[in-house]
């Protein structure tokens, strides 16, 4: 019962792979998928908009 979704691509953390860390800048929760993961698509924190790959 997750509704985490990828912050890059906003699809649901439903495959495995998808992983999930704090924001280096300010804790908040990052997740991405195992899609986003693999191609290195970057993020950006939806609290404070620290972006990273
Ligand atoms: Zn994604
Ligand atoms: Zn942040």
């Amino acid at each position: 019962m997750s509704d985490k979704k990828c912050t890059s691509c906003n699809a649901p953390l439903a495959e495995e792979g998808a992983t999930e860390f704090g924001c280096p800048a300010c804790g908040a929760e990052i997740c991405r998928c195992y899609r986003c993961r693999e191609q290195s698509i970057s993020y950006t924190c939806p609290k404070c908009g620290f972006g990273g790959p």
